[in-house]
């Protein structure tokens, strides 16, 4: 939940995870029916991608799409569309604006969309067929990307028009569109010379198996350590379910009789907050903690390999730093303001911190024990601190908040308060899943906006998490507007019962539709710059931003009533839940920052320097900024840390916080302004939602809010602010 990684390559896939938009989806469409298309028209009565759909808005029609309709629809897609890039590269015409720029953004339609149904289905609705064909398709999308980035003639066309923009009469999205284009494909290397593109290739296929290597480890690794319990004694605390689970997960691996607890991701154990034997605790935290560092699977070597070869990349491209490179076309920009960022946090989070911290010792001392506390005490102790401030019971929470009432009397609610807009179901439009239900959106006048798509309980097949993604994308050059899904994993409640949900729920679906609206009120020309195509350090400002009108005392009081007898939820018991989301928040934002300082340490290493050696490194890191703190170890350490050293999130995984800061500052700017009006949601709309990618974040966050952001919401908003000052 709450992830982004956002790739984008040209014409290719726009490889998107997490929460926000999660499919490999096209930075490119167009409207218009090919010559190759139209000579097949007799084909497309077979196979629904070869031509738009006619439903409205192009809303995919799920009844007449099956499995085998991908594939040969891929592979027509991926034809088409090099046969328009090679039309473009190779045109005679002097290139322009329209004849290079817009014919780039009108091509690969097919492909554009079957990989957004696709990518959608095997994420929401997966079966063996489409993980199949998902294997088949990753090396052939990939080599489609680079056939198109590394195309010499293209980037010629894209550097001159780049180099006139001034002069061309280009509207602002028409130059940011330029210098978009311009921007990735120099960041792949397209200024290179031949013997530097070589070098990149090396270094490009050394980093693809390292982190392949990496990751492999990573995996193997988990399982190896997993730890061994003899006796069920030892696992005093446990649930009997979680006891089973143990010794089934045993058997499984020939060890009858015997349980097994098996290592998350994360350095902390959930495992740790509820085992009673602190031997054992002990031993669960040291498995996870020391993964990989050494034997079979040992990843200190591939770490710190990868992190050198990324800093060789960097200044082959003419980067001081991986992570100067990285962040050129983030909001953040530079290395520099996400060290001021995290740094200008760590005084109130660390005050808040050793504040638990003291609250822990002495929760071992009522308990009677004679220690320490150690990183594995902390939750376990923090469970029992958390209990005599709270006291909450989660199953009479939950009463509280009955789905549908959330959903059209909470999410639908504020929607309407806040920007006027209204939820129409549409039952005739098709679905993949029963479950899934429609919606049409009206703006205030009563103009049709967009396509919804709910898809909110678990079931078999749908991957893990929440995230929002769309089956079709706005742009008023290819005159299309935004269908939009939602995607979580809600337990639904028994046959012929209400779902009553969590308030993390709640905030999720808050959040998610955050994302769906920066989606369906996107108001821009070109594709490429639409809705939530922007930068990863603020695609979660906007989701994030809407979790906090859960909230607000007026929206709250709409939806949070006891599913049986419709009684508000008692103010007492409300106030509990706030204030409870703040607990141990000092611990969890600091094991956060500490990673972040990590990845962006080890990515500031620049070519020259040499090999690290990976537990040195790690400690003079977090040394260096004062957060090496024994009890609060990083959220990840480097030779597990996936986000960092797998390469998806290298030198941003600070990006999740410099969105909340964001969600923060602007949340409480609008409280300030009055909160929650129709005036302060058209405010926000038209400056953050609307445009998209079609200026730089920071220059739409400024018109928004008349100056930068500071952190001082954020720390509030974590319930860090007050305590230190
Ligand atoms: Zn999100």
């Amino acid at each position: 939940m709450k992830k982004t990684i956002l790739a984008s390559l040209i014409g290719a896939s726009l490889a998107i995870t997490g929460c926000s938009e999660q499919v490999p989806s096209q930075t490119t469409e167009t409207a218009s029916v090919n010559e190759s298309a139209a000579a097949s028209a007799e084909m497309a009565v077979e196979n629904p991608f070869f031509q738009a759909s006619t439903l409205q808005y192009q809303a995919p029609d799920f009844r007449v799409i099956n499995d085998d309709h991908f594939l040969p629809a891929f592979e027509r897609g991926m034809q088409e569309h090099m046969a328009e890039v090679e039309a473009i590269a190779n045109n005679p015409e002097a290139p322009t604006f329209e004849n290079t720029i817009i014919v780039m953004e009108r091509s690969g339609e097919l492909l554009t969309r079957v990989s957004r149904v696709f990518y959608n289905l095997t994420g929401t609705d997966s079966n063996e067929q489409r993980r199949e064909i998902q294997s088949e398709l990753a090396p052939k999308n990939a080599a489609h990307s680079d056939n198109i980035n590394l195309n010499a003639e293209l980037f010629e066309r894209i550097k001159t028009i780049y180099e006139q923009r001034e002069s061309l009469g280009l509207n602002s999205e028409q130059q940011r569109l330029v210098e978009v284009y311009h921007q990735r494909f120099v960041r792949a290397g397209a200024l290179l010379t031949e013997s530097q593109k070589d070098e990149i290739r090396a270094l490009n296929e050394e980093h693809s198996n390292l982190t392949n290597q990496f990751a492999q480890n990573l995996l193997a690794e988990t399982r190896n350590i997993a730890v061994v319990v003899d006796d069920v004694e030892e696992l005093d605390g446990l649930s009997p379910a979680q006891i089973r689970s143990a010794a089934n997960a045993a058997a499984d691996r020939d060890m009858e009789g015997k349980y097994l607890l098996s290592i998350t991701n994360t350095t902390r154990q959930p495992i740790l907050t509820s085992l009673n034997n602190r031997e054992l605790r002990q031993r669960v935290w040291e498995a996870s903690a020391n993964r990989a560092q050494s034997g079979e699977f040992d990843n200190t070597g591939i770490s710190a390999r990868l992190a050198q070869i990324r800093a060789q990349r960097a200044a082959l491209l003419g980067y001081d730093s991986w992570a100067d490179y990285n962040l050129e076309p983030q909001m953040a920009e530079k290395p520099e303001a996400v060290f001021e960022m995290l740094g200008s946090m760590l005084p109130a989070v660390v005050a808040n911190t050793k504040a638990e911290q003291a609250a822990i010792q002495e929760m071992i001392e009522k308990k009677g024990g004679d220690f320490e506390v150690k990183p594995w005490d902390w939750e376990y102790y923090a469970e029992f601190v958390r209990q005599e401030l709270y006291d909450l019971d989660e199953s009479e929470v939950r009463e509280y908040f009955e789905f549908n009432r959330v959903l059209h009397d909470g999410v639908f609610y504020l929607m309407n308060r806040f920007y006027g807009i209204t939820f129409e179901p549409r039952p005739d439009l098709p679905t993949y899943h029963e479950d899934v239900e429609v919606y049409e959106v009206f703006d205030a006048d009563g103009t049709s906006l967009a396509i919804f798509y709910a898809d909110y309980f678990a079931r078999e097949g749908k991957r893990g998490g929440a995230w929002m993604s769309s089956f079709v994308g706005q742009s008023h050059l290819l005159d299309t507007k935004p269908v939009v899904v939602n995607v979580m994993n809600i337990p639904k409640g028994p046959e012929g019962e209400p779902t009553l949900v969590s308030y993390d729920h709640v905030t999720t679906i808050f959040h998610e539709l955050g994302h769906g609206i920066h989606g369906m009120f996107s108001n821009v020309t070109y594709p490429t710059l639409a809705g939530t195509s922007v930068s990863r350090d603020f695609v979660e400002f906007p989701s994030t931003f809407e979790e906090d009108w859960a909230a607000h005392p007026e929206v709250i009081a709409n939806y949070a009533k006891h599913y049986e007898t419709g009684e508000p939820i008692p103010e007492e018991l409300l106030e509990r839940v706030i204030r409870s989301r703040s607990f141990n928040q000092g611990f969890d934002t600091l094991e956060y920052i500490s990673a972040s300082l990590l990845d962006m340490e080890w990515h500031s290493l620049t070519a020259d320097d040499e090999l690290q050696d990976v537990n040195e490194f790690e400690a003079a890191a977090l040394a260096k900024y004062g957060v090496d703190l024994e009890a609060v170890p990083p959220r990840y350490k480097t030779t597990f840390f996936s986000h960092s050293m797998g390469g998806g999130y290298s030198a941003s995984y600070y990006a999740y916080m410099w969105s909340e800061i964001l969600a923060a500052d602007a949340f409480a700017y609008v409280q300030s302004q009055g909160g929650l009006t129709r005036e302060n949601g058209n405010h926000y709309r038209r400056n953050i939602l609307e445009v998209g990618n079609s200026r730089p974040t920071m220059e739409s966050y400024i018109e928004f809010r008349g100056q930068e952001p500071t952190t001082d919401a954020l720390l509030i908003r974590r319930g860090l602010k007050l305590n230190v000052e």
